[in-house]
């Protein structure tokens, strides 16, 4: 069968293998057929070889994490021949840390947690590919290819769980959300807010191609200015840039009570000058919530499995700009203008 693999710390070793090895048993139970995979950024460090880490005793990695599939065979009868479901990327540390013997490997505390596609198991860019049945999530017929968003729609929607806790801390409902960053990440988390009946406001430097149309089709508004000439404070804040004068001018502009959530990964090594003193004194003045949130637990998959399914398939199928057959899977890794979210296919 086909296979997309890399072999982490090579720099630029993507290749399709025509002949990889079936999935093996010990994958897990469940026997699944791929439909696509889609293509973000870590794709693209792994291949890069800034990241990465092939499974035990192998040279080669099977990338991609983000999943479609239809199921051939599920042992536990739970899930039906041609289910559309997605993998769960993260599986727990083995020692395990308390996170994780709780099922919260997404807030794993040793770091020695594994995912497919990334870090020591092979992706879902392969013809087949095994799981174990529970880290499978069934996903709407309905939803078709659309399903192939639902691991970033899962981490958008820990996001705004979270967001939910700290909310709960007092008596005021906040009215609006800003979302910095009109990516995949950001124009998903935009659609949890505009579900949640907020008013939504996305920021994001392009002026042109399909992002402030899309934002403006969600209901939302489009701002592409700085965050300081804004005009308001937000309520809340989901920060998908990562880019640091995004990340600190957020923390300065949320209103009182507010909550910024980060969930942007920069690359070190840029520098901006920051009065630490002057943004301190309005994070606690303001008791302003500040937190970081990566990856996603199965309650979170099953939010975000929810959340596509109310979603409007029009604007959902608009985030997917590029669809790649495998063959040309050259084209689907590489960085066009106007991408939002690239998928390979392969059926
Ligand atoms: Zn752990």
């Amino acid at each position: 069968m086909r296979a997309l693999t890399v072999t982490p710390g090579t720099k630029d070793s993507l290749r399709l293998d025509p002949d990889f090895p079936e999935p093996a048993e010990r994958e897990g139970g469940l026997l699944v057929e791929a439909v696509a995979v889609g293509v973000c950024g870590t794709d693209r460090e792994i291949i890069a070889a800034d990241y990465g880490e092939a499974p035990p005793g192998e040279d080669r990695l099977v990338i991609g994490h983000e999943s479609l599939g239809r199921v051939v065979e599920d042992p536990t009868g739970r899930l039906k021949w041609g289910d559309l479901v997605a993998g769960i990327v993260r599986h727990p540390d083995p020692v395990p840390c308390p996170n994780c013997a709780a099922g919260q490997w997404d807030m794993c505390r040793n770091g020695q947690y594994t995912e497919h596609g990334i870090k020591g198991l092979d992706g879902f860019a392969r013809d087949r590919w095994r799981i174990e049945p529970e880290h499978a999530v069934k996903l709407d017929q309905s939803l078709g290819l659309l399903g192939v968003l639902l691991e970033p729609t899962s981490v958008v929607a820990k996001a705004w769980e979270l967001i939910d806790r700290f909310v709960e801390r007092d008596p005021w409902e906040p009215e609006n959300v800003l979302v910095t960053g009109a990516g995949p990440i950001g124009l998903l988390a935009a659609l949890l807010g505009q579900e949640r009946g907020l008013d939504v406001h996305v920021l994001d430097l392009a002026t042109d191609g399909p992002k402030p149309q899309l934002t403006h089709d969600l209901g939302a508004t489009y701002h592409s200015k700085p965050v300081h000439e804004l005009g308001f404070a937000p309520d809340l804040v989901l920060e998908c840039t990562g880019a640091a004068p995004v990340v600190f001018g957020v923390m300065d502009a949320v209103g009182p009570c507010g909550i910024v959530c980060l969930t942007g990964v920069s690359s070190g090594g840029h520098q901006i000058p920051i009065d630490a003193g002057a943004l301190n004194r309005a994070l606690v003045l303001e008791n302003n919530v500040v937190f970081g949130s990566v990856n996603a637990n199965a309650r979170h998959w099953k939010a975000g499995a929810e959340a596509l399914s109310s979603a409007d398939r029009t604007w959902l199928d608009r985030l997917i700009t590029r669809r790649v057959s495998v063959e040309d899977y050259a084209q689907a890794y590489a960085v066009q203008e106007g991408d939002i979210k690239v998928v390979v296919e392969f059926t």
